[in-house]
């Protein structure tokens, strides 16, 4: 592209035929393209007092400007303190406090394949929550329809590809459909199932089935959660 310089004269007519909104393009265009469309578009009698009136006029308008992005600015600067004090967690843990058990990939005798997903010892009657907000899909005994190995089981929906799952519960207090929030208590941990003890199996899965599980710490921790 090439540069063109525009004397002072051409440059005060030009602003104000853009500010006047005949040629809009002309104040992106600061080349060739700008000194091409201004000639084409100059109509040759601009008297000098109305460039200067739309001169006027786009400096005051440049003045409003400023004046609201300081302002929008300043109210930026203001809320987001507030906001983030008001989002809950996007992801926070199944249970408050729990020693780890088994972990995920584990193998042994308990599981025909790989442990699944990962173990938190905690008693019997343990509130369990929701690891994020989502959609009950499955809640139930014999896991929800995964199999009698899970004991009475939930599986969470987060978002397409991502779900969780609740293992070896005593006490299902949701059901499918309902819509859960991150935190909120979903069931009381147990040890139905093919259980070793009394612990919550959870697991993140990119389906609601049995079989897509990942890793759910690996997952926990790379939402910001602290386990
Ligand atoms: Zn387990």
């Amino acid at each position: 592209m090439s540069k063109r310089v525009m004397n002072p004269a051409a440059r005060i007519a030009a602003v104000a035929l853009a500010t006047a909104g005949l040629g809009a393009s002309l104040v992106a265009g600061a080349g060739s393209a700008f000194a091409a469309e201004g000639k084409a578009t100059a109509p040759a009698a601009l008297t000098a007092s109305a460039a200067v009136a739309a001169q006027a006029d786009a400096q005051a308008h440049a003045a409003a400007q400023v004046k609201a992005a300081v302002a929008k600015a300043a109210a930026v600067k203001a809320t987001p303190v507030k906001a983030v004090k008001k989002a809950a967690p996007a992801w926070v843990k199944p249970v408050a406090s729990y020693a780890l058990s088994a972990s995920f990939n584990q193998g042994g005798a308990m599981w025909a394949h790989k442990h699944s997903g990962q173990d938190f010892a905690v008693p019997i009657g343990t509130p369990v929550h929701a690891a994020a907000a989502g959609t009950v899909v499955k809640a139930g005994p014999y896991g929800g329809g995964d199999g009698p190995a899970y004991g009475n089981a939930i599986v969470i929906k987060h978002g397409n590809g991502t779900y969780s799952q609740y293992a070896h519960l005593s006490k299902i207090k949701v059901s499918i459909g309902q819509k859960v929030g991150a935190g909120q208590r979903i069931a009381l941990s147990g040890n139905t199932g093919n259980s070793s003890g009394p612990h919550l199996h959870f697991e993140i899965r990119t389906t609601p089935n049995y079989g897509s599980a990942v890793n759910p710490m690996a997952f926990l921790r790379a939402h910001g959660v602290g386990v």
